[in-house]
């Protein structure tokens, strides 16, 4: 079945689904469905691609998964699969771990008919895609995210990377791959502080292009259907990559929240996880829509009652400063001769557009002091040791 939004709203069938994605003239076809891993379907498509696999994945999923994969991929396709095992946690996200994934392949005698399948989260996406656009000068990649972060977000959009001492995926590039394979029942296993940092970028979806994805969410927190979210997100996420693949322009509205959220990973040495970070960033990104008189109060009030009601942490330790806040704003990618900009919206669901009709807003330097103060007189810890509860 292909996905669309009619067949969301009309299901027929517990069946996968495909979404095809068109990026740079090449299709990249997403499928979703429960245990498609473990499918027909999924060993001959690999089998047609290539006898040669290697996995990457972290440590904790090989421990999970890594078996079950390798036994099912080589018995019942008669395929030889290698799995190369890094530890998990965004600080491998690195040129070292890059190097050290080459180095196995060689060692391993990896050639250009290699197929590699990048299977974790969005660690070990990013890493996995970059290694597979430059070894040999690229070779065939499948994405197979089992994080929900990863599901909704590093699935599609083609970029790899890896983090330097100077910021986050400061070296990367655009490649992409031939498959993607997404299969909810890998969530069964998923933290659930991790399942709140993937839920994190639905909200976002939801805030900026969709109000009633946002009362899907407020409404039925106990029976949420997680397929149905996750591919709804991913039809979000792709109408708006296939307009704007190399990220000039409205592809810039994925960035809700993350302005501030970007700070906020950084000045907390990353001990925040993503979500947790642009969960604040985006009520901040929220209090200015109020201030710039975009956004009712309601409106406001509801997006951050949301948060609450799921729990997320919303709390600083006091690394964090309304002061040192605006000094990594202004180094910011998006920022403007050092002044930082930032997407807003005019109600939930709609981007707020400014006066030459573009996305990004410019905010006097005394209306974002004041906006950060209250942040962070809200959100900084009273205390000097705390614990974030989930
Ligand atoms: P992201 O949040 O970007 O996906 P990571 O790749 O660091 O970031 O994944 C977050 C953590 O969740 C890692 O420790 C990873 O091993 C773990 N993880 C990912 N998917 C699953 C899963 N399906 N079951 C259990 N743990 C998982
Ligand atoms: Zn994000």
């Amino acid at each position: 079945m292909t996905l669309t939004l009619d067949s969301l709203n009309h299901p027929t069938s517990s069946s996968p689904t495909q979404l095809d994605l068109v990026l740079n003239g090449k299709k990249v076809p997403l499928h979703i469905g429960q245990n498609i891993l473990f499918s027909d379907s999924f060993g001959t498509i690999i089998q047609n691609l290539s006898k040669n696999i290697i996995i990457v994945t972290d440590r904790h999923l090989n421990q999970i998964y890594g078996k079950k994969v390798k036994y099912f991929l080589e018995k019942s396709f008669n395929l030889t699969v290698q799995i190369i095992e890094i530890l998990p946690g965004e600080e491998q996200k690195t040129r070292k771990t890059k190097e050290f994934i080459e180095d196995e392949m060689f060692k391993r005698g990896m050639g250009r008919d290699t197929l590699l399948i990048a299977f974790g989260g969005g660690v070990v996406l990013d890493l996995a895609s970059f290694t597979a656009s430059t070894y040999l000068r690229g070779i065939k990649l499948i994405l197979i995210p089992t994080s929900l972060l990863a599901m909704v977000d590093a699935s599609i959009g083609g970029k790899g990377g890896v983090n330097t001492p100077f910021g986050k995926n400061l070296i990367g590039s655009f490649y992409h791959p031939e498959y993607v394979f997404i299969d909810p029942s890998f969530l069964d296993t998923l933290p659930k502080k991790e399942f709140l940092n993937g839920l994190a970028e639905i909200i976002k979806y939801a805030l900026i292009t969709s109000k009633d994805l946002f009362d899907e969410l407020y409404e039925k927190k106990s029976k949420l259907d997680l397929n149905e979210l996750i591919c709804r997100s991913l039809l979000i996420k792709k109408e708006i990559v296939e307009k704007d693949e190399r990220d000039n322009g409205i592809r810039s509205i994925l960035n809700f929240g993350h302005t501030i959220g970007h700070s906020l990973e950084l000045l907390e040495d990353f001990e925040l996880s993503h979500g947790e970070a642009i969960s604040l960033g985006m009520i901040f990104a929220s209090f200015l829509s109020l201030k710039k008189k975009f956004l009712e109060m309601e409106d406001f009030l509801k997006i951050f009652s949301l948060f609450k009601m799921y729990n997320y942490p919303l709390l600083l330790s006091q690394k964090v400063s309304w002061k040192r806040i605006g000094h990594t704003l202004s180094l910011d990618k998006k920022a403007e001769n050092k002044n930082p900009r930032f997407i807003l919206i005019e109600k939930i669901g709609k981007i707020a557009p400014t006066p030459d009709n573009k996305v990004l807003h410019r905010v006097e330097v005394d209306e974002l002091k004041s906006s950060l103060i209250w942040f962070c007189n809200r959100f900084v810890s009273k205390k000097e040791s705390y614990a974030r509860h989930y």
